[in-house]
């Protein structure tokens, strides 16, 4: 029988790489790199959350990372609300994320999804309805890419239902993408983004030793989806949509669920964890991660 340990850490966790003295500088082996994994951002123009993303992003830009990965819930939102609103929001975030030094490589959440929920009162019909809004702004809903030799996939965990609700699914057409994709990236190390977590123990902490994952809360065919990346040399899981800060290690990968840059939507900590984000540090196969607290204090907060 397998083995399954679990790590719920809070701070720092250490696999190989040894922890840098300034977590600023640069690695020392060219093909070592950092990344900045950061989550459910919300970015609204209420409770002061634009000059909090801002602080998180001169945060990023001083620690001087190749490039930043978003986990998905960049704005709140698109799902329910008109054009107009959801056009708005599209463009507070666009307009914010210019003020980042490095690249930017996007993973979508559900509140991108525009019009999905009836009382937006948009028609399926919309040319920008659903993921379409998100594909013309952001990014394609699944894609790949390298990096120094590690190989990264960014996946849409987002299903509708026939009553027009989200729910967790990597969809057939990922999944026969994803195994000629994984099969061409060959030996090298793989990290995969998804906004809905496939592996998560939040529903234990958050709700209770004996409650389970609601289907909006975890991806209903992980078992699928996690059999084709243990096949593979998947190094990393990185999750969010539930603002909650874990590494769950299984069959040697790591799903780490990256806590919140909003934490508890702008309005303070939630179950002790800070806003935040993922530094990951890469060294050869290997990489270590730090949950970065930039230091926000929420007007709400006394
Ligand atoms: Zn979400």
């Amino acid at each position: 029988m397998k083995k399954i340990i679990f790590f719920l850490l809070i701070g720092f966790y250490v696999i190989g790489c040894q922890p840098k003295q300034n977590s600023s500088s640069k690695p020392e082996n060219s093909d070592d790199f950092s990344f900045v994994f950061m989550t459910d951002i919300h970015l609204t123009e209420k409770r002061n959350a634009r000059e909090g993303f801002l602080q998180a992003i001169d945060t990023i830009n001083s620690l001087s990372p190749d490039f930043v990965l978003t986990g998905g819930d960049n704005i709140m939102d698109a799902l329910g609300q008109t054009y107009e609103r959801s056009d708005s929001l599209y463009n507070l975030y666009q307009e914010t994320i210019k003020n980042l030094n490095m690249p930017i490589y996007h993973s979508m959440g559900n509140h991108e999804v525009f019009g999905l929920y009836k009382s937006s009162g948009i028609s399926p019909d919309h040319e920008e309805y659903g993921k379409k809004l998100y594909e013309n702004r952001l990014a394609k809903r699944y894609y790949s890419f390298d990096h120094k030799n590690w190989h990264f996939v960014v996946l849409d965990g987002i299903g509708f239902t026939d009553k027009r609700r989200y729910y967790g699914k990597v969809d057939e057409e990922q999944i026969e993408w994803l195994k000629k994709d994984l099969a061409k990236a060959g030996k090298k190390p793989i990290a995969v983004s998804i906004h809905i977590p496939l592996l998560s123990i939040g529903s234990q902490i958050m709700k209770g030793p004996n409650e389970g994952m609601g289907k909006g809360e975890i991806i209903s065919n992980a078992n699928e989806v996690i059999a084709i990346l243990e096949q593979h040399n998947t190094k990393l899981v990185l999750q969010g949509h539930l603002h909650f800060l874990e590494d769950i290690q299984y069959n040697g990968i790591h799903y780490i669920t990256g806590g919140a840059v909003s934490s508890q939507w702008w309005q303070g900590k939630r179950y002790g964890m800070e806003e935040g984000f993922l530094k990951i540090d890469v060294c050869g196969k290997d990489f270590t991660w730090e949950y970065i607290d930039f230091g926000w204090v929420p007007e709400t907060e006394s």
